[in-house]
């Protein structure tokens, strides 16, 4: 019934053979093998101590099914706790507020942070047949400001002309205003990034949120990163508010920590997922697949 439901957790199911309820000794034996899938797929080292306690409380006591083995029963446990974790069910975008809506990216530099917003400006347009104007925020590095602009263009979405000279919060509030007057449906906001965490870029960009009030904030993290990610995520969501995440990379990361990590770590759900370079290589998140990358 469970078959190749994990290779990496194969072990459990010779090893857990005895029928009936299954036992404190059977599940603890059985987790050394889970938390061993989980490190191997990189998941940030006390997100496997919460998941693999999460694991025990529910499967010490439990029934086995006539139909399964105990080891088949443990492994579904497992894959089903994963699955819970990185949350059951797809969480789209929320526009739901009085126009023009704005959505705060935000995210370290070489994230895939302006590839994303363009991404999803794409997605906005074409399948929701929204309205979008985007701009950049990135006043240090001139050549990201333009970088969204030829995106843009190439997504058929309108980018708010470049100012020389103007603040990140200057530029946020034209943007609401273009917006405004032009009737636009959302605003996309690509936020600076750097290449670490730095207070005066989180300042910045708590003043740009105090300004417009946005009703996303969207943290843009590298799948590739994997435990660095958390960190980077804890940061932004303690001193921002992130109200979901956008996961890039996923197409070159084969083992799916980041994902479980991030999400364990902050609570909040993976809204989108980066599956290449391409403006249509942006996924609704479907945790039953990053939960099979994970158990492999
Ligand atoms: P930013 O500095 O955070 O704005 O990062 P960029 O948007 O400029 O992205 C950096 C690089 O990552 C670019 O070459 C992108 O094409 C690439 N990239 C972004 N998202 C993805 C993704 O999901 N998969 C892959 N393979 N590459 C991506």
């Amino acid at each position: 019934m469970f078959e190749g439901l994990s290779d990496k957790l194969s072990g459990i199911l010779d090893k857990l053979t005895r029928r009936g309820a299954l036992t404190e000794e059977d599940v603890n034996a059985a987790l050394r093998e889970v938390r061993r899938a989980l490190i191997e797929a990189d998941v940030a080292l006390e997100v496997v101590r919460s998941f693999t306690d999460k694991v025990r409380a529910r499967a010490v006591g439990a029934e086995v099914v006539k139909s399964v083995t105990p080891g088949q029963m443990v492994v579904k446990i497992v894959h089903d706790t994963l699955v819970d974790t990185l949350g059951s069910e797809a969480d789209p975008i929320n526009l739901e507020a009085v126009p023009p809506v704005a959505i705060l990216m935000v995210g370290l530099q070489g994230s895939g942070k302006t590839t994303s917003t363009a991404k999803i400006a794409k997605r906005l347009t074409d399948r929701e047949r929204k309205k979008v104007l985007l701009a950049s925020l990135d006043t240090r590095r001139p050549a990201a400001m333009e970088q969204l602009a030829v995106l843009g263009k190439q997504v058929g979405v309108e980018v708010l002309p470049i100012v020389a000279g103007q603040s990140a919060v200057q530029i946020a509030r034209r943007a609401m205003e273009s917006a405004r007057l032009g009737g636009f449906d959302v605003v996309m906001l690509d936020t600076a990034g750097r290449t670490t965490l730095d207070e005066a870029l989180m300042a910045e960009v708590a003043e740009v949120k105090a300004l417009t009030n946005p009703h996303e904030v969207l943290l843009v993290a590298d799948a590739l990163t994997g435990q660095d990610a958390v960190n980077t995520a804890r940061a932004f969501d303690g001193r921002l508010g992130v109200t979901g995440i956008v996961l890039t990379r996923v197409d070159g990361d084969g083992r799916g920590g980041a994902a479980l990590s991030m999400r364990a770590v902050t609570g909040k759900p993976i809204k989108l997922v980066g599956v290449g370079e391409k403006m249509d290589a942006l996924d609704e998140f479907h945790p039953a697949r990053i939960a099979n990358r994970i158990l492999g």
